[in-house]
């Protein structure tokens, strides 16, 4: 399905930068950029979970550490169509096999941890995420379901990320996890393809147009006595503001145009 706010539906891409991987300026998918790390994961039904989770956001990686039950038809179930994630999952040994290869590791973790590396929240995260997997790999760390990532492990993260939830209640499900820093992962690469925030494509007016139109607009105003040129009060300047909030396109201002052309017509 085609996505409202991209040229192009299906996974982002980022252009690599000269003299990086696959002989350099090749464009890739953000989601092979970015790999998803479960660290001894002990029901099987998260990891599928976790891996339906990345599949619906375009990240495609999955590296498992010490899974206790992997692979596992509670796994294959809870994937629900995210099977192919699962049969290319890599499992390691360790998280350092795990993470090997990548320039920015960052670990997510219930916990605020004091003597932890700095801490991002999810969107700040998924952000430098994208910006970095235009450069190299990257990897998210997700912990244990009963007693998350060491500091042994956390030490070798360059980050932190937590998701903010009521103070007393911290401890997300380890694929919901996944799933909330998977989708910010998503709105960043949106976010990256797509024009600055209120910059449309359309084809708008320019500053002259308006004024012409406004011009045209007072004019019949006067001209059926709804604006007395004598006590004009602030009516142009509200409808001024009202079109400015509108952002009328061309299209729209010349239908505006025939209309107070019609009117005048009418009028004599
Ligand atoms: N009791 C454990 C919670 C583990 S939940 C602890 O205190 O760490 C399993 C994993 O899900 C965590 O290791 C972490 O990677 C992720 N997770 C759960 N809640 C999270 C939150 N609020 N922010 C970031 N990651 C979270």
């Amino acid at each position: 399905m085609k996505d409202a706010r991209r040229g192009s539906g299906g996974w982002g891409t980022v252009r690599l930068h000269q003299g990086q991987q696959r002989g350099g300026d090749a464009k890739v998918a953000v989601g092979a950029m970015i790999r998803v790390v479960l660290v001894e994961t002990t029901h099987p039904g998260n990891i599928g979970a976790a891996a339906r989770a990345m599949k619906a956001m375009g990240l495609s990686r999955l590296c498992l550490v010490n899974p206790a039950r992997f692979p596992h038809a509670e796994a294959t179930a809870r994937a629900s169509g995210a099977d192919d994630l699962l049969v290319a999952a890599e499992v390691h040994e360790s998280l350092a096999s795990a993470i090997a290869g990548c320039r920015l590791v960052v670990g997510a973790s219930a916990r605020r941890r004091r003597l932890a590396c700095p801490e991002l929240d999810p969107r700040q995260c998924a952000e430098r995420a994208v910006a970095e997997a235009a450069f190299g790999e990257v990897a998210v760390v997700f912990g244990r379901e009963r007693n998350g990532l060491t500091n042994q492990e956390l030490d070798l993260c360059h980050h932190l990320v937590h998701i903010p939830t009521v103070p007393d209640f911290a401890s997300l499900n380890v694929a919901s996890a996944v799933q909330l820093v998977a989708w910010e992962i998503r709105e960043a690469v949106l976010r990256a393809d797509a024009p600055p925030a209120g910059v449309e494509e359309d084809d708008l007016p320019d500053a002259g147009e308006m004024e012409r139109f406004y011009a045209h607009l007072e004019e019949v105003l006067v001209e059926i006595e709804f604006l007395d040129p004598n006590n004009p009060r602030h009516l142009m300047r509200r409808l001024r503001r009202l079109y400015n909030r509108a952002r009328p396109d061309r299209t729209e201002l010349n239908i505006l145009r025939g209309i107070l052309t019609a009117v005048q017509r009418r009028a004599k």
